[in-house]
């Protein structure tokens, strides 16, 4: 029986494809690539992040360069994140589930000193037992040791657990952790590339709230 969900922030609660692929091609321009379309965004996205720059720029990227690309990225990113609103059936699922008694928290790998006051300006805070985003400064790393913290912090058993994300690392985090997870289409990643994982596939919100009810 499921009782806690641990929610994926970008790509997932949150409706951001249009201000990455802004961010992305922010980075291509600075480096002299020529701009990228959401799909081919998609075909080359990978964890860690750096792979998928190495890429689209064709080279490999020492840690200055990849400073710089995390930079742009973010300074682009942060920019448009206004622009930015809540995935289709956010926040009526969460509150759904919240009535049914059960308890749910956010994992991000976005930095957490910029994580928590989105959420609140959003107006989610309240709905999670606990907000964890990236602690150091530079970004796209895996999520596994960040959801294996995020339970311990919690006390969460994780067969009690699913994780509910957009991308391929989301799922093996999950099965790195021991909790179960549902991946949405609504994100960074292809339904082709998701189904590789083997998980639950669903193309909304709402659809992956109601397998686990079923
Ligand atoms: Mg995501």
């Amino acid at each position: 029986m499921i009782s806690h969900v641990v929610w994926d922030w970008n790509g997932t609660l949150l409706n951001d494809n249009d201000a990455v692929l802004a961010a992305v091609n922010a980075v291509c321009v600075d480096f002299g690539r020529a701009s990228l379309t959401w799909a081919e965004w998609q075909a080359v996205y990978a964890r860690p992040m750096r792979v998928s720059y190495e890429e689209i720029l064709e080279r490999l990227l020492d840690d200055e360069e990849w400073a710089r690309v995390d930079k742009l990225y973010h300074e682009r990113y942060d920019a448009l994140l206004h622009t930015c609103g809540l995935a289709g059936g956010v926040p009526a699922e969460l509150r759904r589930w919240a009535e049914s008694g059960r308890t749910q928290s956010l994992l991000s790998m976005w930095f957490h000193d910029r994580l928590v006051p989105t959420i609140e300006q959003f107006e989610l805070t309240g709905y999670f037992s606990r907000i964890d985003g990236l602690a150091g400064d530079v970004g796209g790393g895996s999520k596994t040791d960040s959801l294996l913290r995020h339970l311990e912090a919690q006390d969460l058993d994780p067969a009690d657990v699913v994780l509910i994300g957009d991308v391929v690392d989301d799922a093996v985090a999950a099965e790195s952790a021991g909790t179960g997870c549902v991946l949405v289409t609504t994100g960074a990643m292809t339904r082709t590339a998701l189904e590789t994982t083997g998980v639950p596939v669903t193309s909304s919100i709402q659809e992956a709230v109601q397998l686990l009810d079923d």
